[in-house]
């Protein structure tokens, strides 16, 4: 019999999610029903936005203790019961920590066949569209000016920097630990990057940046936006992306110069959503391409190996230790 494991949460984290939050188990191989088709997991994405979800629904249902849990898959079509899909298609799907799924056919995103898979979670998936739509369509920056990322050195900010010295403006980076903000400005071409981690955020940013900060990426939230909402020019636009720093806690803090700055500077701060964009995707996949062609972007991918590691691939992930998009193989590409 085919086995079919899954990664349950055994209890949702007051506070830092450790891999005893985890259990794996065997589960029942599942079957479809009409309208359903049964995936083969190939390829989960790993994202800060899935601590974010086991605090309560967001722009997607939340996750509970007992659930398999949530992720966004790549995957192989095992079965189907619907038109729409075969066997051996591959698809985009929410999937779970699991080696096989049901999903309704309806709800799965049939891809086309680009080698390597990987690429679709990252260049030409989500972390690619959301660097790309974030500052292409939110930021709007002009040549010239100064771009500043959070979360540098991971899937989203690894794309933001280069695509800001794509369209030539000066990339300077925030990341943690000295190792990491180095790798990025060697290995990704950003103009600097700065520890936040190194206790002087504040007076090495304004030394980075000279000419003040018009767009500034925020991943993270809490106290390194506010460092940076003082150091703004006028009319700045701030994207705001996530707040990964207030994810693993249970007292969020600052930024608390809001929202003096915001007046103060005239600036424009702008929530988004990846699917906002949606219909502007085609193009922001031709421009990522034929950056990655030029050689302005370096695709860079942090896989972890088996099922069985997702949770300490998501741990590690919330402490830093991935370099560009974090996700979990569980089978190999199809041939
Ligand atoms: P990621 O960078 O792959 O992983 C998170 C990174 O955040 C870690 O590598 C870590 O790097 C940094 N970090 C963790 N704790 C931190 C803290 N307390 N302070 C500062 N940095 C911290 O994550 P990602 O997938 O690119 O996501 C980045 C942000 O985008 C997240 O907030 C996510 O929720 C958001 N997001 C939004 C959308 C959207 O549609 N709006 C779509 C995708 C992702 P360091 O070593 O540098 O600390």
């Amino acid at each position: 019999m085919t086995q079919n494991r899954q990664v349950v949460i055994r209890e949702l984290p007051r506070g830092e999610l450790t891999n005893d939050h985890f259990e794996l188990r065997d589960g029942e191989m599942p079957a479809a029903g009409e309208g359903e088709v049964v995936v083969r997991t190939i390829l989960m994405s790993i994202d800060a936005a899935n601590r974010a979800w086991m605090q309560g629904a967001t722009y997607r249902e939340a996750v509970k203790a007992g659930d398999v849990m949530h992720t966004y898959s790549i995957g192989e079509v095992a079965e189907s019961k619907d038109d729409r899909l075969k066997p051996g298609e591959i698809v985009a799907v929410e999937a779970r920590w699991a080696d096989y799924v049901t999903v309704k056919a309806k709800h799965a995103q049939k891809l086309p066949d680009h080698r390597p898979l990987s690429h679709m979670l990252s260049i030409l998936g989500i972390a690619g569209k959301t660097a790309y739509h974030g500052l292409v369509n939110v930021g709007r920056p002009e040549p010239g000016e100064t771009v500043v990322v959070s979360a540098a050195a991971g899937s989203v900010g690894i794309f933001v920097g280069q695509i800001a010295k794509a369209l030539g403006c000066r990339a300077v980076g925030i990341a943690g630990g000295k190792d990491k903000c180095d790798w990025v400005v060697k290995e990704l071409g950003f103009d600097a990057c700065i520890d936040y981690r190194g206790g002087n955020l504040f007076r090495e940013l304004k030394a980075a940046c000279p000419n003040g900060i018009d767009v500034y990426f925020d991943n993270v939230g809490g106290e390194i936006l506010e460092t940076v909402l003082f150091q703004m020019n006028q009319k700045g636009r701030v994207v705001c992306c996530g707040a990964v720093s207030q994810y693993n806690s249970t007292a969020p803090s600052g930024p608390r110069n809001l929202p003096g700055m915001v007046v103060v500077k005239r600036l424009r701060m702008e929530g988004f959503i990846v699917m906002d964009f949606a219909d502007r995707d085609e193009k922001a996949t031709q421009e990522l391409m034929a950056w990655v062609k030029e050689g302005k972007i370096r695709v860079v991918e942090d896989v972890v190996e088996g099922l069985e590691n997702a949770p300490r691939a998501l741990t590690g992930l919330l402490a830093g230790d991935n370099r560009g998009k974090r996700m979990v193989r569980v089978a190999p590409d199809p041939v």
